[in-house]
């Protein structure tokens, strides 16, 4: 099994983020998920506009925590990134009306023209458009929240069907999504309807939207929506069946690290959001930071270079120190303390409940009870939270967890540690000591996860 995830196209979102004085650009990224090229390709869009937490986070799981075995998916989802991570539904106006006409001054043009060109490519069949709606949509007016003024747990057409070679029967497609999700949905709140626009007899709004845009050029596309009056992991579920549902439609196969249920979803989204900065020189996981680290070791004189698995994280710089968002979630701040970097040491030997170990810097280590560094000469090794009179290096020295001080902790349950090496006044770089948290999921260990598929 083959997975190409071109993550070298799309990782230019971060890279450029932070430095001083710096005015960050806001890029979306593209992830190419690809099995094989004569399977369809689905195109999957979150984020356009920035409060919609459900449609992002789905498709930021979609990226990162799915493996495609036929077929392909390309994934954009962060498209509105800048709203995304500022909480605004658009920071330059609503992005969603700028697909029929849009002045070449708007600052998003460049951003606009660059997912229409993606929407227009060649290989893509259809397009989802993953957002959140208030309420919930009903044919005909039931009460305030129910009713044709909502959008909440619909699926949504343009028009009946549109002339192109594949796929081009919207409505039959949409009911038959529809009949698979809403077999498994217990609720009748939740059940989902379609609903068709008729955007061509004269909805001039949506005729501005990317739907419409990608129904002009023969792409055949929906809106999903999911009700804002569920919480985030709740809307990503809605989502990711209704996406999953799509793609079994379509013949498009794959394997997630997760179990599609409301807890493993809100597992997925709550935790490992893992932050590196100047190549891993720091390492951490902030997804339960602390609202602010301290003495966060950066490179004097040096612009930062931020990385992350997760393509809704950014880093902007913020007065004395560094705000890091995770989608619309503020995680923490990072306090910096400027050190000259020494990249002589790249890994350490460190005893860790009794085995022996070699670790490589920048990287994560679980302990359950006991540690102890190696000393290597000429370097020093500091545990933050760490101190015992008159030691100056922490090496060679066995150290339990009770011996650090929980307020030193990175995450807020104390489990996390910083382990940092010196050589003088040189930063080397550090690990990230892990008491008993859980091991977080990963692609290359698919088969420990139980793989639902959909019914
Ligand atoms: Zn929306």
């Amino acid at each position: 099994m083959k997975i190409i995830a071109s993550l070298a196209l799309s990782l230019f979102s971060l890279c450029a983020v932070a430095s001083a004085g710096y005015q960050p650009r806001f890029d979306f990224r593209l992830y190419k998920k690809e099995a094989t090229n004569t399977a369809p390709t689905i195109l999957i869009i979150g984020g356009i506009q920035g409060d919609e937490p459900g449609g992002f986070n789905a498709a930021a799981l979609l990226a990162t925590q799915y493996k495609i075995t036929k077929g392909n998916l390309w994934v954009v989802p962060n498209l509105n990134f800048e709203s995304i991570i500022k909480r605004s539904r658009g920071i330059h106006g609503d992005m969603n009306r700028k697909f029929s006409h849009l002045d070449r001054n708007d600052p998003e043009y460049e951003l606009v023209q660059k997912i229409k060109a993606i929407i227009q490519d060649e290989q893509i069949d259809i397009v989802l458009n993953l957002h959140d709606g208030s309420g919930f949509y009903r044919e005909k007016y039931v009460d305030r929240l129910h009713g044709p003024q909502r959008w909440g747990q619909s699926i949504i057409i343009d028009q009946e069907k549109i002339e192109t070679h594949r796929y081009g029967e919207l409505m039959a497609l949409a009911k038959q999504v529809r009949e698979t999700v809403n077999a498994v949905i217990d609720n009748e709140e939740s059940r989902y309807r379609v609903r068709n626009t008729r955007t061509r007899e004269g909805d001039t709004e949506m005729e501005k939207t990317l739907t419409y845009f990608s129904i002009r050029n023969q792409k055949p596309a929906f809106g999903l929506e999911v009700s804002k009056e569920y919480l985030t992991h709740e809307r990503v579920y809605y989502h990711l069946l209704l996406v999953e549902s799509f793609m079994s439609k379509l013949g498009i196969e794959f394997e997630r690290s997760f179990t599609l249920q409301k807890a493993s979803v809100k597992d997925m989204i709550d935790n490992n959001v893992r932050l590196s900065i100047n190549d891993r020189k720091i390492y951490l996981d902030v997804a339960n930071a602390r609202r602010r680290l301290g003495y966060v070791p950066l490179e004097k004189s040096a612009p930062l270079d931020v990385d992350s698995d997760s393509p809704l994280l950014a880093v902007i710089n913020d007065r004395n120190g560094y705000r890091v968002r995770y989608g619309n979630r503020h995680v923490t701040w990072l306090h910096p303390q400027f050190f000259e970097y020494d990249s002589s040491l790249e890994q350490v030997r460190i005893e860790v409940d009794g085995h022996q170990k070699t670790i490589e810097l920048g990287s994560m280590v679980e302990v359950k009870d006991s540690f102890f560094v190696a000393p290597v000469p000429g370097y020093r090794a500091n545990i933050i939270g760490f101190k015992k009179a008159g030691l100056r290096n922490e090496s060679g020295v066995l150290i339990r967890r009770a011996d650090i001080a929980s307020r030193f902790s990175v995450d807020r349950q104390a489990r996390l540690f910083r382990l940092e090496f010196y050589k003088d006044k040189k930063y080397c770089g550090m690990l990230l000591l892990n008491f008993g948290r859980k091991k977080p999921a990963r692609l290359s260990s698919l088969s420990d996860y139980a793989n639902i598929p959909m019914p």
